[in-house]
């Protein structure tokens, strides 16, 4: 969402790149007749046009029996065999009619069907060849519902109410597995009418699917439960649900209904959801111009939202249905904190915003998938932030998603948008990944500005009014865009020449994100501004070229409000006349852009003194946050000097603000860990980084005030944990102060300061303060509570606690399959000192944790982990030496350790490489004496805190 050009003409040229030249035509051209050696794509000349799902469920079996009929349209002659996709347990009988003379077209007799489990087809051999025309497929078939929910397809879980374990399934089929629960035409592409019926024991609460019940039939001791014919969809998008579950009614339009469904005992937290999910679907309404209520093409589409206690993804939206993990929709007001309230707002805009994008617009492959992702990740934050501003999701896009955007795209592998190596399984998961999601919802960002919030949307309704119930390619973005941008006189005036696809599709095809160099001489006021990818570490694979929307402000005439770029580069590099005279110049204004900055010396240098002055906050928030999180990069990559890296970033010292500082502590956290194995130099950065907090942690105090506004709260939360983290005297006072009144006193602790107090409280406790804290997470009902409470228990710096809580990570059935990873990278960063321990824990026991938490990727993640944790050449020997001489049994995660083992490496190098100029940095600033003196103050301000 997001300027007249007074002081500045564009001297460098803005070329325009031809009309239709994008190299995505390319890759259209090849889907066209789909990939001829690809044998996990199928053939196009077999297109689904219904599909009948019949399915008879016995939950506590764990197996289902089905029969499908797939109505076809085949376009092409003499065919012998018919391909679509299956992962079954047993396909029992294949039969095939002419559909409009009903004639069985017979099948070969020794042979007429096979699977193929390397490929998940279900082959269909014709006796004589067919030809074009309409046929009707039936398929009979044995499937099971998978125990464990990472396998996902049709899968079981469990709850527990009033002491007993109850069973529930559901479905997860995004992106290959709808072929585990019935044989269909399994990708993106192929979009068709489901009618799905359900078969289910007497005792549970009606079945859920897309839509809603059309027909209820009692079959024995058995009901029988058909769902109204979806709209045109993909099989990704189909979903069922058979439970005893609950749901609760929010709204009495019957032209727009609206459910919250849960495990029974968890009703009391629906109300949250309901009540922002209404406003953001109504938000959604408007904007886009089609009413979801009636995308249903002919019936009225419901809007549930399922919240589920286990659940291999975040969420998934299933049109009509949408599943959560339960943290993401249950609220509680005593228990869920602002942290999580924010997820389920913006989740919920996520997922509501697939039913456009996604569900009525599909990308054609999943090489394309950021056009389901992108717009997702799009309105999660600005769709929720219109449903309730008060949330701040607007500006927290930036530090969340455009900083993690490029920090993701600084990796010399990085993968471009548009991937068009996707072509596996593998390669699909893969692509569910930081650039199909952050990184594109960044680039739309970047293009509303360019195009303005109008023109914007526009373009968006015109590719939503033109692809309805049919396949998006990123080509029919940009004519949509383009026609948009044609309709705006401004627009044509202010950018001539400029190619709008041209510019979208420069941020699609290139991996990775730019650099603008900018070099102002002051006398002349000519900029010289230079675009090169950034690659923190390592060799520049290669270096492309984008079409950068430029912003620019500078010191003789502040403006961070308005957002419309002045220009586009669309060349290596150009120069433009600013205004002469002794100012510095801040590009990307408001970061609106998907790109860093990197200014001359002389620049900088003012920028620091202008920070570290009292009119700091005339620069906008969100561009401090980018100059702090830029810097920090920089310095890693060698890009700026020490000195004068962190001579700016010093302006942190005087800095409240939350957006600067979430822009600052992860890089800042990544430094100190570097620094880890060379004690002299991590004390004085600790010290360093504790009086750098000194006015953040005062400005905020310990207490919550009613008055605290979300980012206030928010910022307490990050600093306070870190701070804690550090060792901070008066935030550890401050927080046992409050664990020993929650375990004396039953004193509740406040629900958004109880990750860093519960941790202290374990930190520096004992046995009794951990078993404590386990039996409230055992009794725990609200989900995202006791992840906080999961989180705080690997704080216990006693072993044998830590080794307790690795086995309760695998045998606990109140941990959650999908937290179980989550429990064991807890585990890491309790405490250093549990490092040995989780070591030992995973060489004696990973086998069982890879069953356990759910497979090999599971066990990947675990290892994976331990990257930023090895910070010793003892511990980095020792982990690669067991890697080695387990290989065998590593199976797969072999390759995993090796290469956490060269990267734990490659960490301590860099910690070698730069420690000497940090420290050197860190004792021209203060002095040594000056750092002991202030570890004085700040020990003399704890005892201050604990009198309190
Ligand atoms: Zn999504």
């Amino acid at each position: 969402m997001f300027v007249p050009i007074i002081f500045c003409i564009l001297l460098g040229a803005i070329s325009a790149t031809p009309h239709d030249d994008f190299r995505s035509n390319l890759e259209f051209a090849d889907y066209g007749t789909n990939w001829v050696n690809n044998g996990y794509r199928l053939n196009d000349f077999v297109q689904p046009t219904e599909m009948i799902v019949d399915l008879d469920v016995y939950l506590r079996q764990f197996r289902f029996d089905g029969v499908v009929r797939i109505n076809v349209d085949v376009t092409e002659n003499q065919l012998n065999q018919i391909v679509l996709h299956q992962n079954l347990v047993k396909v029992e009988g294949v039969n095939v009619v002419n559909a409009v003379t009903n004639d069985p077209v017979p099948l070969k007799i020794t042979d007429p069907f096979s699977v193929n489990s390397t490929f998940e087809l279900l082959v269909i051999n014709f006796d004589s060849p067919i030809n074009s025309g309409k046929y009707a497929i039936t398929v009979r078939y044995e499937g099971k519902i998978n125990e464990n929910p990472i396998d996902r397809g049709f899968y079981a879980g469990y709850y527990f109410y009033n002491g007993a374990k109850r069973y529930y399934a559901t479905t997860q089929f995004q992106p290959y597995h709808a072929r585990k629960a019935f044989p269909c035409f399994d990708e993106p592409q192929f979009k068709s009418r489901f009618t799905i019926s359900i078969t289910r024991d007497n005792d549970l609460t009606p079945s859920f699917s897309n839509m809603a019940i059309s027909r209820t039939e009692q079959i024995g001791n058995r009901v029988r439960e058909t769902f109204h014919p979806t709209p045109i969809i993909s099989a990704y998008l189909v979903a069922f649900h058979v439970s005893d579950f609950v749901s609760t009614e929010y709204t009495s339009t019957a032209s727009r209904p609206f459910k919250i469904i849960s495990r029974q005992g968890a009703t009391a937290q629906h109300a949250y959801a309901a009540e922002i999910g209404l406003k953001i679907t109504d938000a959604l309404d408007d904007y886009l111009g089609i009413q979801y209520h009636e995308m249903g093409q002919g019936v009225i589409m419901k809007n549930d939202h399922i919240a589920l206690p286990d659940f291999p993804s975040g969420a998934m939206e299933n049109w009509g249905m949408v599943n959560y993990r339960e943290a993401y929709l249950l609220y509680d007001p005593e228990h869920t904190n602002q942290n999580n309230k924010n997820f389920i707002a913006s989740i919920m805009a996520h997922e509501l915003g697939h039913k456009w994008f996604g569900n009525l617009v599909t990308c054609f492959w999943w090489s394309n998938l950021w056009l389901n992702e992108s717009f997702a990740s799009f309105f999660e934050y600005f769709a929720a932030h219109w449903a309730d501003p008060a949330l701040e999701l607007e500006d927290q896009f930036v530090v969340d998603y455009v900083h993690s955007a490029l920090t993701s795209d600084a990796s010399s592998g990085a993968t471009p948008m548009n991937w068009d190596t996707v072509e596996d399984n593998l390669s699909i998961s893969a692509h569910f990944s930081t650039t199909s999601y952050a990184k594109g919802a960044s680039v739309l960002r970047m293009m509303e500005h360019f195009l303005g919030q109008r023109n914007f949307r526009n373009g968006l309704r015109y590719y939503l009014r033109d692809n309805a119930y049919k396949i998006g390619t990123p080509e029919n973005l940009y004519d949509a865009l383009r026609q948009a941008a044609s309709e705006d006189f401004t627009f044509a005036r202010d950018f001539p020449n400029v190619n709008v696809g041209a510019v979208l599709d420069s941020w699609v095809q290139n991996p990775g994100a730019p650099v603008l160099k900018v070099d102002v001489n002051m006398e002349t006021g000519l900029i010289t501004v230079t675009q090169e990818r950034y690659v923190v570490t390592g060799n520049q694979p290669s270096n492309p070229t984008w079409q950068i929307p430029l912003t620019w402000t500078h010191a003789g005439e502040m403006n961070f409000t308005n957002l419309r770029p002045k220009t586009v580069l669309s060349s290596p590099s150009t120069t433009i006349q600013g205004a002469p005279g002794h100012n510095w110049v801040i590009f990307n204004v408001a970061q609106s852009g998907l790109y860093r900055v990197n200014y001359d010396s002389h620049n900088w240098e003012m920028l620091g003194s202008y920070l570290k002055s009292t009119n700091r906050q005339n620069i906008h928030k969100l561009n401090r946050a980018q100059i702090v999180n830029d810097l920090l990069f920089f310095i890693r990559s060698n890009d700026i000097s020490k000195a004068l890296g962190f001579g700016v970033l010093d302006f942190l010292g005087s800095e409240t603000d939350y957006y600067v500082w979430a822009g600052a502590l992860t890089q800042l956290d990544w430094i100190r860990r570097r620094l880890e194995h060379i004690p002299q130099a991590h004390e004085a950065f600790t010290n360093y980084l504790l009086s750098l907090m000194n006015a953040v942690i005062n400005h905020l105090g310990y207490n919550e005030l009613a008055t605290d506004s979300t980012s206030t709260i928010l910022n307490r939360m990050q600093i306070m944990n870190f701070a804690c983290n550090l060792g901070h005297a008066g935030c550890i006072a401050d927080s046992l102060n409050k664990w020993n009144s929650f375990k004396n006193n039953n004193e509740t602790v406040p629900k958004n300061l109880r990750r860093y107090v519960y941790c202290t409280g374990l930190r520096e406790g004992n046995a009794t303060d951990y078993e404590f804290l386990l039996e409230k997470y055992n009794s725990g009902e609200n989900t995202a509570d006791m992840v906080v409470m999961l989180r705080a228990l690997a704080c216990s710096r006693d072993q044998t606690r830590i080794v307790h809580y690795l086995q309760e990570s695998m045998n606990n059935d109140k941990i959650r399959i999908h937290d179980r990873t989550n429990a064991w990278a807890y585990a890491l960063q309790g405490n250093p000192e549990n490092l040995p321990t989780v070591l030992n824990f995973f060489y004696n026991n990973f086998a069982e944790i890879r069953t356990k938490y759910g497979g090999e990727i599971r066990l990947n993640t675990c290892i994976s982990s331990f990257t930023a944790h090895l910070t010793s050449h003892e511990r980095i020997e020792e982990f690669h030496s067991f890697v080695y001489q387990n290989q065998i049994a590593l199976e797969g995660s072999f390759s995993v350790g090796d290469s956490v083992a060269r990267s734990a490496n490659a960490n301590m190098l860099w910690g070698n490489a730069n420690a000497p100029e940090i420290y050197e940095f860190l004792n021209t600033k203060s002095g040594a004496a000056t750092i002991v003196a202030s570890s004085i103050l700040l020990l003399a301000a704890s005892l201050v805190q604990m009198l309190r």
